[in-house]
């Protein structure tokens, strides 16, 4: 028989139990106990569910309450002194650790002030880890036994598991040396880690387990010479061990082939690779294997949310049984489901035609093990016939097809996607336009959404207020916001955004080819989940989006108002993709989308348009090489096409954060003004590495993500800094990104000094 294997499955509970639990907890309104009966339910939950579907075999330690890379930090004891030193509960340290922690002293405790460790994108997906940190006095050793006792769990409820967790090599790979130890090569440490390892392995064998699965997704990665040879000294070692579970190493996110030689002969009971991604290392991976090994076949997606197609899935499998026989296959998701919302059968409001294309994690369950039963004989006849009607009503759905689209794209042209003029000569004329003084201020777009914002609209949503009630509203919110910046005297302003859910789902709405579910959460990181929209078709805008509220802002002010766009590289990163049109395409096709938008918006008056970017790093392929090119390539192409449409008076602006940019990556967009999330950025080199940027550029002045109001004079020596090696006349003055989840106070008080050490780089340059 070919076994079925989930490789983890969404921790969050089916209706957010863990997030609404947690951020009780935090807020002291529910005891530890609690939180951990939540977590004990969540797991049991899954493991049943996996195992009443019947899976072979089931992941345990999948489950966090924070993060699975924190949790090992705190498995190894990597926890930075400033962590220790207040004694807290390790559940409190994990979330220290992972959200910094700020308490006042109480008559029994003293007063807690830590931040959080880096928190940074776990591969190419919107999922984020924090970052081990280590120090020349990090000592590992085992601090608690976390994977032993949710194994145990599980086997008390007669639920056999294989533990998982990242491995060795990756683990210290995607850490980093703490402040007062930048020398060290976390890499380094190995031998010191590598005894730890076994410990909670054998551990693990004691307490019954028979395999483990070790996580290496570095392996999809460039990595030098000295990473590769860490995979040999790591394995060989635990190899050598007597007494631990059989190893499965894990890939996934791409392809291992350039990295081959680093797991060739490693004395492990089997590998796991990502077949959805990257089919075509079939071949060579399979030539690695010696002729026990085991290969995990990654052909349910962990990462988007379509049916699996069985017939083509059960040959994929086919082709791995003739070379290995039944014995050594094992039919798998390509990654953990963590990447996936729970639950299908909660989406009450899809349109049924689209919701039978739809897979979430507890379907992907049931798929891997019909695909299994299928390739090993049994009969699965009415999945398979259902299975293929779904995927047939799919692909000529006239949803999910539209030929004027189609057409549109394929007629894109070079001159499309180029402005008028290059960048010296449009500058000139749109000095004539805004006649702008030197450090122009401006914000990212959004303002406070405050608690008021979100009742009306979902009064509107539930339509207990009028279109006209809630249009009203918005107006004059809009007005709130203009009157502010025209009090404490920015230069190029904006219309505060409160008509926004949420900036791709505000558009996705708006788009033909989106659809929306309710409760298709996915963790972002920690407590905050996501919900991204789905591509279902070929995208098109049947009408203007955002028109009427910057035509409305503009109208009650004689400053420059910013219209305000979501591109389409971040409309598409932050959405789940369709997987039968490659991503340029679909970025293309919003691309133009976006171009009317854009025409509309100068049309109507509007002369400085904001198309935001915030994605565009993250949707950088993770290998250098001809993928990563042409997505450089497509991605700025898409950009250009959605701005390019414009005169040359018309000044366009974009933004980034999130991410450290490469400047040549920007400098391809033609933006006439870019802003970029700079405040937290302590690099000197990061400064320099823009000096050269052709068009102008904002640097991020302040923190939005935290309360602290930066006072005027750190304001200055923030720019005095930049200007050390930074040219003025290219310099704008804003904050690090939207301000929608600050508070009023703050917001007021920060701009105003910003706005003020602006005024005084004028008087002085
Ligand atoms: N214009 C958006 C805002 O200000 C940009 C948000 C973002 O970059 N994440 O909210
Ligand atoms: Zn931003």
């Amino acid at each position: 028989m070919v076994q079925s294997s989930v490789l983890g499955f969404p921790r969050i509970g089916a209706n957010r139990e863990l997030k609404k639990t947690t951020e009780a907890y935090w807020q002291g309104k529910v005891s530890v106990e609690e939180l951990l009966k939540v977590g004990k339910e969540i797991r049991a939950n899954n493991w049943k569910l996996q195992k009443e579907a019947g899976v072979d075999v089931i992941a345990s330690n999948d489950f966090s309450y924070y993060d699975q890379v924190l949790d090992l930090s705190l498995l190894f004891n990597v926890i930075p002194e400033r962590y220790t030193k207040y004694n807290l509960a390790p559940i409190d340290t994990l979330f220290a650790m992972g959200r910094g922690l700020q308490r006042k002293a109480t008559e029994t405790e003293k007063a807690v002030d830590v931040t959080a460790l880096e928190m940074v994108k776990w591969f190419d997906s919107n999922y984020h880890y924090v970052r081990p940190t280590f120090s020349h006095s990090t000592q590992f050793k085992l601090n608690g036994q976390k994977p032993v006792d949710e194994f145990l769990e599980a086997k008390a409820l007669g639920i056999q598991t294989r533990p998982v967790l990242v491995g060795p090599v990756s683990y210290l790979f995607l850490g980093k040396a703490d402040k007062d130890s930048l020398d060290l090569e976390p890499l380094s440490l190995l031998e010191k880690l590598l005894p730890v390892y076994a410990e909670i392995l054998k551990k693990l064998a004691e307490a019954g387990a028979t395999q483990v699965q070790l996580d290496e997704p570095i392996l999809v990665l460039d990595l030098p010479e000295n990473v590769q040879a860490a995979f040999k000294t790591a394995y060989k070692f635990l190899g050598k061990q007597s007494g631990l579970p059989a190893i499965t190493l894990a890939t996934y996110f791409g392809t291992v082939v350039p990295n081959l030689n680093a797991i060739k002969n490693l004395p492990v009971a089997g590998f796991h690779f990502d077949f959805v991604r990257n089919p075509e290392q079939f071949d060579d991976v399979v030539s690695i294997l010696n002729d026990k090994q085991t290969l995990s076949v990654g052909v349910v997606d962990g990462r988007n949310i379509w049916k699996n197609d069985f017939a083509k899935s059960s040959a994929f499998v086919q082709k791995a049984i003739e070379k290995l026989g039944k014995d050594r296959v094992i039919v798998a998701t390509s990654s953990s489901l963590l990447h996936t919302p729970v639950d299908l059968e909660n989406e009450k409001k899809l349109n049924p035609e689209i919701k039978d294309w739809f897979s979430f994690a507890t379907q992907k369950v049931k798929e891997v093990v019909v695909v299994a039963k299928n390739v090993s004989g049994e009969d699965v006849s009415a999945e398979l016939a259902a299975n293929a009607k779904s995927i047939a009503s799919r692909a000529s759905s006239n949803i999910t097809n539209d030929a004027a689209v189609k057409k549109r794209v394929a007629a894109i042209d070079e001159k499309m996607a180029t402005r008028a003029a290059p960048f010296p000569q449009r500058l000139e004329e749109q000095e004539k336009v805004f006649n702008l003084p030197l450090f122009p201020t401006t914000t990212i777009g959004s303002f406070p959404q405050t608690k008021d914002i979100r009742i009306n609209r979902n009064k509107f949503v539930k339509g207990t207020i009028t279109p006209e009630q809630y249009e009203q509203f918005i107006n004059a919110e809009i007005e709130k916001v203009i009157r502010f910046q025209e009090e404490i005297g920015l230069d190029v302003l904006v219309h505060g955004e409160p008509e926004r859910n949420d900036m791709v789902q505000y558009f996705g709405e708006q788009i033909n080819g989106y659809t929306f579910t309710t409760n298709g959460w996915v963790q972002s990181y920690g407590s905050r989940y996501v919900r991204p929209p789905i591509i279902v078709g070929d995208l098109s805008r049947p009408k203007a989006m955002s028109v009427k509220e910057s035509v409305y802002a503009q109208s009650i002010t004689t400053k420059p108002v910013k219209g305000m766009l979501t591109g389409p590289v971040t409309c598409l990163r932050w959405s789940f993709p369709r997987n039968d049109v490659d991503q340029e395409t679909q970025a293309l096709q919003l691309a133009l989308a976006l171009r009317d938008e854009v025409n509309d918006l100068e049309a109507a008056g509007i002369k400085v348009i904001q198309v935001d970017e915030p994605a565009i790093r993250e949707g950088l392929p993770l290998r250098a090489g001809a993928e990563r090119a042409a997505y450089l390539k497509w991605a700025a192409e898409a950009f250009r096409v959605a701005t390019s449409g414009v005169s040359n008076k018309t000044q366009i602006h974009s933004h980034f954060c999130y991410s450290d940019l490469d400047p040549n990556h920007i400098k391809a967009l033609d933006a006439d003004v870019v802003s970029i999330e700079f405040s937290k950025k302590d690099d000197p080199n990061y400064i320099a590495e823009f000096q050269n940027y052709p068009n102008h550029i904002g640097l991020g002045l302040f923190d939005i993500h935290s309360p602290r109001v930066p006072s005027t004079e750190e304001f200055i020596s923030k720019i005095e800094t930049i200007m050390k090696s930074y040219p003025a006349e290219k310099f704008w003055v804003n904050p690090d990104c939207g301000l929608k989840t600050r508070g009023w106070e703050e917001t007021r008080l920060s701009l105003t000094h910003m706005v003020e050490a602006a005024k005084h780089f004028r008087e002085v340059y």
